[in-house]
């Protein structure tokens, strides 16, 4: 059988894709077969990204608020981001919101398997997985061959893992507010690079706290847990209380360019370069990404468009961060502050999303340290 289109990758790209493509109307007739090792039960991770108005994924949005403290050791604020509103989805409410959706479209089939090969050919992309093979137009590929802990990328690339550990946890009586949010607090040691916490308060008894580091070598789990409780302990004072679950994550953040469109196949999410290299937020870049393609099938009865020029800007921008940060160049938690304590965080948040434009970006970087920024841009340029 030939599908219109062969999903490789059913996770957040995948799903959202499909979702989108089962919403136009000129294309929610197409077959599509949707490729994955595994259908998900679980709520391996939860997504969080802020945006202005609300998107397909609104009705499984678990919590979300307009004011997120700040904190390192010169600086303290709580920041007041409308109209942009901060979000956190829950992986399994997503999950169940997209399959709820699409396994009951006749033109959409779910295979599970483990993906061996995807082959280009002139007019048309094989897939096969689970020992079987799959014919269809075009292949949107979500699965990277990237082993996320040691990446074996040409020396050239900068290469730092934003990896975390979260817990959930719930307290006795009442004590969180659930009005805001903490985006970063820095004031936990910076021994091993960048390194802070986050707090998503989601009722006044529980919250989900991350110890979240940016560097280049893994901890032992144990240290990660010894963070996380000497916060709780120590820093939140939190009362009596209990760890409900656990997420550990990796997110790569790299200027190694992933695979880009070839033939047929077109590469999405993370295997897609949609995850933004100085920050790892990924979700508001795939619905962007997921959004244009069904726009251009639409329009043109093909996914493909020029990339714009601002993407290499912003391309620019991250890698000069990566090197900054990388080479320990400056600490991350003098660039954070830097950014967030002139105020007008609307614009920070911004040009995080890849939307200023150059004069607002000239107002946003002339917050950082001109030299050091300035020698590892030019660096990157004459890389
Ligand atoms: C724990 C965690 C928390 C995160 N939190 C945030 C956040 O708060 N905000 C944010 O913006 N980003 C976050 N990210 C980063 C990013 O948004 C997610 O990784 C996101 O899931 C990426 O989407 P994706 O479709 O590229 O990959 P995935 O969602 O991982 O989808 C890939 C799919 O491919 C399948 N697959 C993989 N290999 C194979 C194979 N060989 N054969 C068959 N199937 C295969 C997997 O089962 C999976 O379903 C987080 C990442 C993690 C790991």
């Amino acid at each position: 059988m030939e599908y219109d289109y062969i999903i490789t990758g059913g996770g957040c790209a995948g799903l959202s894709l499909a979702v989108r493509l089962q919403r136009s109307a000129r294309l929610r007739d197409k077959k599509i077969l949707i490729v994955d090792r595994e259908r998900k039960t679980r709520n391996d991770r939860t997504w969080c990204f802020w945006e202005r108005a609300p998107d397909l994924f609104e009705p499984v949005v678990y919590s979300r608020w307009q004011q997120l403290f700040f904190h390192s050791e010169d600086f303290s604020q709580q920041l007041n981001i409308a109209p942009y509103t901060y979000k956190m989805i829950r992986g399994i409410d997503f999950y169940t919101f997209c399959y709820q959706e699409l396994e009951h479209s006749p033109n959409v089939t779910f295979a599970y398997g483990e993906l061996e090969r995807i082959v280009n050919h002139p007019s048309s992309a094989t897939v096969i997985a689970g020992g079987r093979t799959f014919h269809g137009k075009y292949v949107f590929n979500s699965i990277h061959t990237i082993q996320l802990d040691k990446p074996n990328l040409a020396p050239k690339h900068h290469y730092l893992m934003q990896h975390f550990k979260g817990w959930f946890v719930r307290t006795e009586e009442p004590f969180f507010n659930q009005a805001s949010a903490t985006l970063m607090d820095f004031r936990v040691s910076q021994r091993h690079g960048t390194t802070f916490m986050y707090v998503l308060p989601l009722s006044d008894r529980e919250a989900l706290m991350e110890y979240t580091l940016f560097t280049q070598q893994l901890l032992p789990q144990e240290a990660y847990t010894e963070a996380l409780r000497d916060y709780a302990t120590n820093w939140l004072k939190l009362p009596n209380y209990q760890v409900l679950d656990e997420e550990f994550g990796i997110i790569p953040m790299t200027d190694y360019a992933f695979d880009s469109p070839e033939g047929r196949i077109i590469p999405l999410g993370t295997a897609g370069g949609q995850t933004k290299a100085s920050s790892g937020y990924t979700f508001r870049y795939i619905q962007k990404h997921t959004a244009d393609i069904v726009h251009q099938l639409e329009a043109n009865g093909t996914p493909f468009r020029s990339v714009p020029f601002t993407h290499r800007r912003f391309a620019l921008y991250d890698a000069t961060l990566l090197r900054i940060l990388a080479q320990n160049k400056l600490k991350g938690e003098e660039v954070f502050t830097r950014l967030f304590m002139r105020g007008d965080p609307q614009r920070v948040l911004k040009f995080l999303d890849n939307e200023t434009n150059f004069l607002e970006e000239i107002h946003v970087m002339w917050r950082l340290p001109q030299l050091p920024f300035a020698k590892a841009a030019l660096q990157e340029i004459l890389k």
